[in-house]
């Protein structure tokens, strides 16, 4: 890829997309799927083809396993600094890289460019954290109980590794898993959703550049996941699967993993409560609610899915929220005054209208947007509802929209008892001057990630994952994120 300094013109978005590698790649080489077959890859902005990609056989992801098992010795037998050279290297590149990449994330995902230039800080973040990880892994040496032997615990790499990821965050989400697996002296079958593959093959180039062997990361593609993944999943040499994704389809990789006992990490859905007590700082909790719900445009797994306002500054609080959503600038992900950009597709504008004119047939009431935007591309407006009542289908279900649904709340155990009735437990967030009180309601709420006044959680040097039915493992943070890459292995001794 060439370096663009604003590539934010049509012009060159376009060009950016021609310079793109082509094919699947394996074993260090850009190649056609073994059927010929592409999937094309639309601009939910424009509903334009941008693209097209191979469409994976079995064939291929047979061979993709095979040129990581050909790799695996080589790069489990470099030395950790050089993995951390090389992992440094990839934060460098993404760097350098970084506008034309958020074009590119802009224009196969829709996501507004400033949402995409955080997406590509947060991404190469992890291989910088990763390069620092991965010449810190230590083991253990003690003396058993009984006096008799010592005992040596040392931390090595897993094997071969299946790594699935979503649209909604086309490099982190493979960042987040590659860079430790890496760092861990792992090998890599990544395969990307098929909504936004372009993004995962131009960092499997900037890989290349920065000196990643071939083989040690290879990236497929496919229209046809299941069978492409029970391939893999079956090869015995595979030894884990990290997820990012649905929790439905996560529930399935599970049962198909159990077969060969594969390791699992389960990076899945969210319905985070957002909570504001009396006390919060207004304008505070307005500024987070915007980033909580609106960070591509809602399309994120810890998006506020739910939010509970104390009757004392409800009005204030939802008279605050629309006049901010309303104001949002819609428009095509690549355009440089976006702060919403499109969803994904039609299908997810259609999920999003079901759920909104649910809510409003159960009683709620529309303060701004409240329906699809008609015409070209896949756009709903920025939306706040007010009086959801709780068993609205939206209470439940994941909106993965431009969609902010309040409800009333009085008490603390009454906001507690209902921040916790559902089966997810990814993020929450809770807005309260009283840090007793926060603290408080945080250890009582059921969820792998509080953010107490801040809009935010991500962040690679903190421990990301969920509890309940988000998932299993964590992501980031000061070695949770490469252990999910490591096992034990005991070695009892005496002298
Ligand atoms: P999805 O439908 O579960 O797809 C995720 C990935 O799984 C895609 O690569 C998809 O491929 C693949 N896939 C689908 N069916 C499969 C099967 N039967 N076997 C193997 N792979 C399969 O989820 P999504 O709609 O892309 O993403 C949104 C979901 O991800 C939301 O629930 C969101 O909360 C969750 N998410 C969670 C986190 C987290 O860290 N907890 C982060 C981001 C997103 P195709 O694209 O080809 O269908």
């Amino acid at each position: 890829m060439n370096a663009f300094k604003e590539p934010s013109k049509p012009e060159d978005a376009l060009a950016i997309l021609a310079s793109l590698p082509q094919g699947l790649y394996i074993g260090g080489r850009w190649q056609p799927a073994a059927g010929g077959q592409r999937i094309e890859v639309f601009d939910p902005s424009t509903e334009a083809v941008i693209g097209a990609v191979p469409d994976a056989t079995t064939a291929d992801a047979a061979a993709a396993v095979e040129a990581a098992a050909r790799a695996a010795p080589g790069w489990r037998a470099t030395p950790p600094r050089a993995r951390s050279e090389i992992l440094r290297r990839c934060f460098e590149l993404m760097v350098e890289r970084s506008e034309e990449l958020a074009t590119l994330i802009s224009l196969e995902n829709g996501k507004a460019l400033r949402d995409a230039r955080g997406e590509v800080a947060y991404a190469a973040e992890f291989f910088r954290w990763n390069a620092e990880e991965a010449v810190r892994i230590t083991g253990e040496f003690g003396t058993a109980p009984s006096g008799g032997n010592r005992i040596i615990v040392d931390y090595v790499p897993m094997g071969i590794c299946v790594l699935i990821t979503p649209w909604n965050f086309p490099a982190a989400m493979a960042t987040r898993k590659i860079a430790p697996a890496l760092a861990a002296g792992c090998t890599v079958v990544l395969k990307p959703a098929s909504e936004t593959p372009l993004t995962a093959y131009a960092l499997a180039a900037l890989y290349e550049e920065a000196g990643v062997p071939p083989g040690v990361v290879n990236v497929i593609t496919t229209s046809d996941p299941g069978p492409i993944t029970a391939a893999m999943l079956a090869d015995p040499r595979v030894r884990k699967l990290s997820f990012t994704g649905s929790t439905g389809v996560g529930r399935a990789l599970l049962a198909e993993a159990a077969r060969n006992v594969i390791s699992c990490s389960m990076e899945l859905g969210g319905n985070a409560p957002f909570i504001v007590f009396d006390d919060a700082d207004l304008e505070a909790a307005l500024d987070g609610a915007m980033v909580a719900k609106m960070r591509n445009a809602g399309e994120a797994c810890t998006a506020a899915n739910r939010l509970y306002v104390q009757s004392g500054i409800h009005d204030a609080f939802v008279h605050g929220l629309a006049s901010r959503m309303a104001n949002l600038q819609v428009g095509a992900g690549v355009e440089a005054t976006t702060e919403c950009g499109p969803m994904i597709t039609r299908k997810a504008v259609l999920k999003i209208d079901r759920l909104v004119r649910d809510a409003v047939e159960r009683g709620a009431r529309v303060l701004c947007g409240g329906g699809p935007t008609p015409g070209t591309g896949y756009f709903y407006p920025p939306t706040v509802l007010a009086d959801v009542p709780p068993a609205a289908e939206m209470a439940n279900e994941e909106i993965f929209g431009p969609v902010a649904p309040v409800t009333r709340f009085d008490s603390e155990s009454e906001v507690i008892a209902r921040a916790n009735d559902t089966e997810y437990g990814l993020a929450a967030y809770l807005y309260t001057r009283d840090l007793g009180r926060g603290m408080r309601v945080a250890a009582k709420i059921e969820s792998g990630m509080i953010a107490l006044n801040r809009g935010l959680v991500s962040d690679p040097a903190a421990p990301f994952g969920g509890v309940k039915q988000s998932g299993l493992g964590r992501e980031g943070g000061q070695h949770h994120g490469i252990a999910e890459f490591m096992e034990a292995k005991y070695i009892a001794t005496s002298f």
